[in-house]
């Protein structure tokens, strides 16, 4: 109601919800005292319309990681193993953070050590993105970029050689915490929501995620089937594959690290580049889910798996998504740069000109 230039409001009656109204949301009543509080409890939600388009009979869900604070799953690792080094009382003021990570780890370090006053410092190969890069700097972190993946660890460590009283590596690739803080998290809060899951998608970077919702979704239906969402030219988990560089950012590679359990994978799917780049797309234009290359891949590992595996109605697939586009927007975001890389065509007009009629 307008009345003398002033929008007054009422409360409006509460009306009961009708079958598939999805449109009222009800206010936020809680108040936090960090943005650490609201690492975790990510929401579960259900694929509408890609399934469907896909042939895609069974339910599936997405879990949203990319809701995390600092915009992926990595919040829930760094909080729980800054925790553990803390209890340890390995952390002092003058601590400074070491890590080599493809970039979500780092976001996340370098937020927590902001907000503790710590220095810290990011190893991370030059193939991650600008986007990445420039949200650790803004946090505070120093960035070491690497020409070459295999190189980051060894470089990390070199800093603490250097400085062994200060530096700290959390090191997500052999801290039992990592896949810990998935099989208490991640994995538990798929299971209080959903109960039993019959299949589970994702990719491996550190296998931290694999590991622990692996774990504890085989622990609660033993018959859970886990899908490794394996990238074109990595041999991690699949050791046949032709190894050659590639462009999804955080998971795959050329070994695997102590804390990924490759017993847990039941079935490995080999996606392209150009796949999970094109169904992050999708993910973002048809469920308006705003989700990074990984996620992609984790999707069409998913729809791919349904088929080899002829996962029919009635069985639930639960797909990790682990970060958003907020990573991405200079690349697959980009409809420039997915032509640049062949994975679109150009458009036959790239302007549209205003003519007076
Ligand atoms: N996707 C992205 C974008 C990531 O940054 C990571 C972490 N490297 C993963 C997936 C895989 O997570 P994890 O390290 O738990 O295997």
């Amino acid at each position: 109601m307008v009345r003398n230039n002033l929008v007054s409001f009422r409360r409006r009656e509460e009306k009961p919800a009708q079958g598939d109204d999805v449109s009222s949301t009800k206010p936020a009543s809680k108040v936090y005292n960090s943005i650490l509080e609201l690492v975790g409890n990510t929401p579960l939600v259900k694929l509408n319309r890609l399934p469907i388009e896909h042939g895609v009979k069974c339910e599936v869900y997405v879990k949203c990681e990319f809701m995390n604070p600092g915009g992926s799953t990595k919040d829930r690792i760094v909080l729980a193993m800054m925790n553990d080094a803390r209890n340890d009382g390995v952390v002092h003021d003058k601590t400074e953070f070491v890590e080599a990570t493809s970039g979500n780890t780092g976001i996340g370090l370098a937020l927590n050590a902001t907000l503790m006053g710590n220095k810290c410092t990011i190893v991370t190969q030059d193939k991650n993105s600008s986007e990445k890069v420039n949200t650790m700097r803004l946090l505070g972190a120093e960035v070491i970029q690497t020409k070459n993946g295999a190189l980051e660890t060894a470089i990390a460590r070199r800093l603490k050689d250097d400085n062994p009283d200060t530096v700290v590596i959390l090191n997500q690739f052999d801290n039992e915490i990592n896949p810990r803080a998935h099989y208490e998290n991640t994995g538990e809060e798929i299971v209080a929501a959903l109960g039993k899951v019959d299949f589970v998608v994702l990719g491996a970077g550190s296998g931290g995620t694999l590991s622990g919702v692996g774990s504890r979704l085989k622990e609660n239906n033993p018959d859970c089937k886990l899908v490794a969402a394996e990238p074109d030219g990595s041999i991690m988990i699949n050791k046949d594959g032709n190894p050659h560089p590639f462009l999804v950012e955080g998971i795959g590679g050329s070994e695997a690290s102590i804390v990924l359990d490759k017993s847990l994978v039941d079935h490995v799917e080999v996606v392209t580049d150009k796949e999970s780049f094109l169904m992050a797309r999708e993910l973002a234009k048809k469920e308006g889910l705003l989700c990074g290359g990984s996620s992609g891949a984790a999707v069409c590992a998913a729809f791919k798996a349904v088929k080899s595996l002829s996962i029919g109605p009635g069985k639930r697939v639960v797909v990790i998504l682990p970060d958003g586009i907020r990573n991405y927007m200079t690349k697959f975001v980009s409809d420039q740069w997915m032509e640049a890389h062949r994975f679109l065509e150009p458009p036959q007009h790239t302007m549209k000109w205003w003519t007076k009629p």
